[in-house]
């Protein structure tokens, strides 16, 4: 179903509030890698101005230690909905547990994001292809090209269309950045399929100095948006503040990337 030799036109996935990606749609998906309180609202704002057409932020955190911060929960959609319903913006945050996704229908959460560590947990897979919300499938950190195209298979082999890739680094040998940006993934998916597909510069490289010219090389490369991590006071973030732009470093790749998307849709 992800194929496009059965499927030549780009899927166009529809994320509410007016927000279209794919087929020329380019949107950016900008929030704070966890929701940490009622302060979201000013990032939202901000992220807003500079030109983000849509807000994320996690408020279930697959953390590498069990004993790190693992995000608000429920009250952490409420802030994100809160902050979508006033500004206007579609919100993006990640599922973790098949049992929750009821939860995120019922509130109304308008993208589900499936993070890289569960890029193959097939049961969550075939949960959220059973509803019809888009899903932003990230993948996984050693997951070939082909495995997570099964992995948008799986999704829409249950009936959901509306899937998202995103390409967010990979594991290599490389450790002066915290994964290897595959930039090569974009055109790559682009040929073998007709979904969409994002980039995220800030969980590929790591480190906010790197965060602009990955985005910049995922635009240029083609991508049909970008998601950053934005927070006001990275080093007193929760989490990621190694990698979060300020809302001002954000403001100013929102101009160079507009530049991009203009130079490379002149044919
Ligand atoms: C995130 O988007 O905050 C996240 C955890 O990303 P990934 O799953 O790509 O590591
Ligand atoms: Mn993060």
């Amino acid at each position: 179903k992800a194929n496009r030799k059965f499927h030549p036109e780009d899927t166009v996935v529809d994320c509410g509030h007016g927000v279209l990606v794919g087929g020329g749609n380019f949107q950016v998906i900008a929030g704070p890698c966890s929701v940490e309180g009622k302060g979201l609202i000013d990032i939202a704002r901000a992220v807003k101005r500079s030109g983000a057409t849509m807000l994320r932020g996690g408020a279930y955190k697959p953390r590498t230690s069990p004993y790190s911060y693992q995000g608000m929960g429920e009250k952490g959609l409420d802030i994100l909905l809160e902050a979508s319903a006033e500004l206007d913006m579609p919100v993006v945050t990640e599922v973790m547990d098949p049992r929750d996704v009821q939860l995120f229908l019922d509130k109304g959460i308008d993208v589900m994001q499936i993070g890289a560590r569960n890029a193959q947990n097939f049961p969550l897979l075939r949960e959220v292809g059973k509803t019809r919300t888009p899903v932003l499938l990230k993948r996984g950190m050693s997951e070939t090209i082909d495995e997570l195209l099964m992995g948008a298979e799986y999704i829409m082999s249950e009936g959901n269309p509306n899937v998202i890739l995103c390409e967010r680094g990979i594991r290599t040998f490389e450790t002066r950045t915290r994964n290897t940006f595959d930039v090569n993934a974009i055109p790559v998916v682009h040929h073998l399929s007709h979904l969409p597909i994002i980039g995220d510069p800030s969980h590929s490289t790591g480190y906010t100095r790197y965060v602009r010219p990955a985005a910049y090389a995922a635009t240029a490369a083609g991508a049909d948006g970008l998601e950053i991590e934005v927070h006001d006071n990275p080093s007193q973030a929760w989490s990621d503040g190694a990698q979060a732009l300020t809302p001002a470093q954000f403001d100013d790749a929102m101009r160079r990337i507009r530049v991009i998307r203009e130079a490379i849709c002149q044919d």
